[in-house]
């Protein structure tokens, strides 16, 4: 055994693996539910853990020091005896051992782990990738990369029309750059929203100068002196650019589990006490894949703050021996502009999609319905819908489109 290993035999009684919004919460609630036992938050990041929303926007266009991001100051983590690991990676697990060993050799036992490890950005396959000029937007070190590029950059070409891409887009655009958004369905928000919706915020990006292109594949990433240069698309166009920002979803960080066993596959499969298969391993967050009855049982993760807080709660009332499960209505938000997007329920396999307003105001929901249950709602500036739709999507209501189509009747009357 090493001396760093040494030095770690005693076993945390909980230790928890990701220091960010799920880990994070994952030990404010034990402490709140008066865990009097040790707890150590380790983390690969250098800083104390942060909200990572206000990456894509306000830290994006410089308006959110980053102080304002920290979860909770450092003294809460020291006046809770809440030990905080920063800037150690986990590689391995030793599940019979219960021990954890980090790159650097640092090994740390544990009774119980929780594991809450996010996820990494996907990165594009293509040649030219990893030029300098390219960008992903997943911590702080990227943003303020990114930030210290943009100064250089007039010409900025986003890939991917996702909440990320689109959020960044805004920022981008608003400080004057020049941007082209590049994706590859015939529409933005495609995975995760119904046709109006993609169409009303594809007519805003518009509408602010950005240049959307849909249904444009990149081919490679063109270079000049070691940098970014350009973005080829099938069919031989160049966007020249000084900077790419790619935003095409996460891969789950989860290798380590699985490497011993763990079931699960893009992410770790958890039951509804976020217990893993492992014994004394639990997940939550972004990384653990779960059977969600918003989405008709189907083995999903969910990548919200959301999601991260309520299983935290729900891992930490189980380490205290407090009965709870994973049940909650799936919500999120975005903003681009001054649009305030909230979304509640999962839209995906929905049959019907009633809009409800009108979207030329810029506020109005759409309100997805599945075999004739409400199953979600998108709103964009309409804070009513949300608060009172939640209701609807969490009793699966069957209501008549026209009803719901109609914006002079509150749906909670419904
Ligand atoms: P993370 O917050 O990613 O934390 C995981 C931590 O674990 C990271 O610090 C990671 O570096 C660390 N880690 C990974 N592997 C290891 C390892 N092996 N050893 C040690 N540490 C490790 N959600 C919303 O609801 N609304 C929004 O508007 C919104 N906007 C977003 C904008 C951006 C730019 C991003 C990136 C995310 C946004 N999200 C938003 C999603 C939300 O931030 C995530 O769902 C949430 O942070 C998930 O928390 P987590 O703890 O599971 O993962």
């Amino acid at each position: 055994m090493s001396d760093a290993a040494r030095e770690n035999a005693s076993a945390r009684d909980v230790l928890i693996v990701g220091a960010g919004h799920a880990g994070a919460q994952a030990a404010i609630a034990l402490r709140m539910a008066k865990f009097d036992g040790s707890i150590a938050l380790l983390g690969d990041e250098p800083e104390l853990p942060y909200e990572r929303p206000p990456l894509s926007k306000e830290y994006l266009s410089g308006e959110k020091p980053f102080e304002r991001l920290l979860i909770r100051p450092a003294s809460f983590w020291r006046d809770r005896d809440i030990e905080v690991l920063t800037g150690r990676r986990v590689t391995s697990v030793d599940p019979e051992a219960h021990e954890v060993l980090c790159a650097d050799g640092f090994a740390v036992a544990y009774r119980r782990l929780v594991w809450a490890a996010g996820g990494t950005p996907r990165r594009l396959v293509c040649s030219g990738h990893d030029l300098i000029g390219v960008h992903t937007v997943r911590t702080r070190s990227d943003v303020d990369r990114m930030r210290v590029e943009l100064e250089e950059a007039t010409r900025i070409v986003v890939i991917g029309g996702g909440y990320i891409g689109l959020e960044a887009a805004a920022v981008l655009v608003k400080a004057g750059k020049n941007v082209t958004l590049v994706e590859a369905l015939d529409r933005v928000l495609a995975r995760v929203a119904g046709e109006p919706l993609s169409r009303f915020f594809e007519a805003e990006h518009r509408a602010n100068g950005v240049d959307v292109r849909l249904g444009a594949c990149v081919e490679c990433i063109e270079e000049h002196n070691g940098r970014v240069s350009g973005v080829r698309l099938a069919g031989g166009e160049v966007l020249d650019c000084e900077m790419i920002v790619v935003g095409v979803g996460i891969m789950p960080s989860v290798e380590p589990l699985l490497a011993v066993g763990a079931a699960g596959t893009n992410g770790v499969a958890v039951d509804q006490q976020c217990h893993t298969s492992l014994p004394d391993i639990f997940a939550i967050g972004d990384c653990a894949l779960h059977s969600n009855a918003y989405a008709d049982g189907a083995w999903i993760r969910l990548e919200s703050v959301q999601n991260a807080n309520d299983q935290a709660a729900v891992v930490a009332k189980t380490l205290c021996g407090i009965e709870d499960r994973y049940q909650e209505v799936p919500w999120f938000w975005s903003s681009q502009y001054d649009l305030r997007l909230q979304t509640v329920g999962l839209a995906g396999g929905h049959d019907r999609a009633v809009v409800r307003g009108d979207p030329a105001k810029r506020s109005f929901s759409i309100i997805y319905l599945r075999r004739g249950r409400v199953v979600a709602l998108d709103c964009v500036n309409a804070m009513r819908d949300y608060v009172q739709g939640k209701r609807l999507v969490k009793d699966a209501a069957a209501i008549s489109p026209d009803l719901l189509a109609d914006a002079s009747i509150p749906l909670k009357s419904l």
